[in-house]
């Protein structure tokens, strides 16, 4: 056996729940299959300076969080990067109407969040390690990596998005596989643009009933002191938006959310200097009802399925499931 636990997705979820694993004495590998750390809180060098293409910022409700965020506040992994957003609704844009909480972001990007949750791991997490099946061989699992690697383990946590988790199920575990499908994501085609620099009233304007664009978000104002020459912006598509157009190319979906940003702002968004297009297939769960656990089977041998979907999608969603996660391997593997 290589490994008690094999943990796969680096996402926060994973990498959460490997940390704690790890400090309750389990030998535990992670394998991710990106290059990078953090999953769908995901930034890209553009232009050799960070943009947010995932997750835009975060908020702390639960007391664990909270603590969590302290930490990052104080060690300057995050900032508070506004109070209030502006909000697109009756065709109209209106100023902020809760100043209640607030919202934190990374002056380097969301992904430093995975990056300093996965660095204190150091060689247990295994990048560009897609594992491309799973099978029970003899009462332990038995991973096939698209490289050809093989991992055996005596317990799996899978962190992917459920569809995606699902897919490695199938044949192992169907019942859990099934239970998978009680929690479907919303695609969301997500558009960076660039402009020459713009004074903006707003950090973000969240159009959450809109059919076309949910979300403008002024990424420059998370790191101005990065961006002294430009402006850019994240618009994110509905999610029906974004399914209808699955297949659209990247010039016809961006004319079509510069079109409805323009609309919002009463800007001239419709010529920006560059762009690039991200299309997520799985952004978001679809319900973001009470939480629920995470999946738990001991046979054909012992499995946890957990992701942000647990506690109704999100950054700290996701944290919150890899506590979960977690405590619910602890209890099966006793
Ligand atoms: C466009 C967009 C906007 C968002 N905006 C916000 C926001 O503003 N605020 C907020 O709080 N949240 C936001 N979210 C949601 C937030 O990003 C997620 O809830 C959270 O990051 C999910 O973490 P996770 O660990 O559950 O899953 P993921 O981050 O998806 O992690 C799963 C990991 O598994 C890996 N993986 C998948 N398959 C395999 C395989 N076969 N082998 C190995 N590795 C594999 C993936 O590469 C990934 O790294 C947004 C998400 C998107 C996409």
């Amino acid at each position: 056996m290589d490994t008690e636990i094999l943990i796969v997705g680096a996402g926060l979820c994973g990498l959460h729940a490997a940390t704690q694993l790890q400090a309750a004495g389990r030998s535990v590998l992670v394998l991710e299959k990106s290059r990078g750390l953090g999953g769908r809180a995901a930034t890209r060098r553009w232009n050799n300076r960070p943009v947010d293409h995932g997750a835009q910022f975060f908020t702390a409700k639960n007391p664990q969080f909270v603590a969590q965020v302290a930490r990052w506040l104080e060690s300057g992994v995050c900032h508070e990067w506004t109070r209030g957003l502006h909000h697109f609704s009756g065709g109209q844009l209106h100023e902020p109407t809760d100043h209640s909480h607030p919202r934190y972001a990374c002056r380097s990007g969301m992904a430093a969040l995975g990056r300093t949750l996965g660095g204190p791991l150091g060689e247990i997490v295994q990048r560009e390690s897609k594992v491309s099946r799973l099978a029970v061989v003899e009462g332990q699992w038995q991973a096939t990596l698209e490289d050809g690697r093989l991992v055996r383990s005596r317990s799996v946590l899978l962190t992917p998005p459920p569809a995606q988790s699902r897919a490695l199920l199938a044949e192992s575990a169907p019942m859990a596989a099934q239970e998978l499908n009680l929690h479907p994501s919303w695609p969301c085609h997500a558009v960076a643009a660039c402009f020459s620099r713009m004074e903006l009233p707003w950090q973000g304007i969240q159009a959450p009933d809109d059919e076309v664009l949910t979300w403008i978000g002024h990424d420059t104002s998370k790191r101005p002191e990065l961006h002294p020459e430009h402006t850019i912006l994240m618009l994110h598509a509905a999610p029906g938006f974004s399914t209808t157009n699955a297949d659209a190319s990247e010039g016809e979906i961006a004319a079509a959310l510069l079109r409805r940003a323009s609309e919002m702002t009463s800007l001239d968004l419709h010529s920006p200097l560059e762009i690039f297009l991200q299309r997520w297939r799985y952004a978001l769960p679809t319900s973001s009802k009470t939480p629920c656990s995470p999946i738990a089977h001991t046979f054909p041998a012992p499995l946890v399925v957990a992701g942000d979907w647990c506690h109704g999608g999100r950054i700290e969603g996701a944290w919150m499931a890899g506590r979960d996660a977690a405590d619910r391997l602890l209890a099966i593997l006793r």
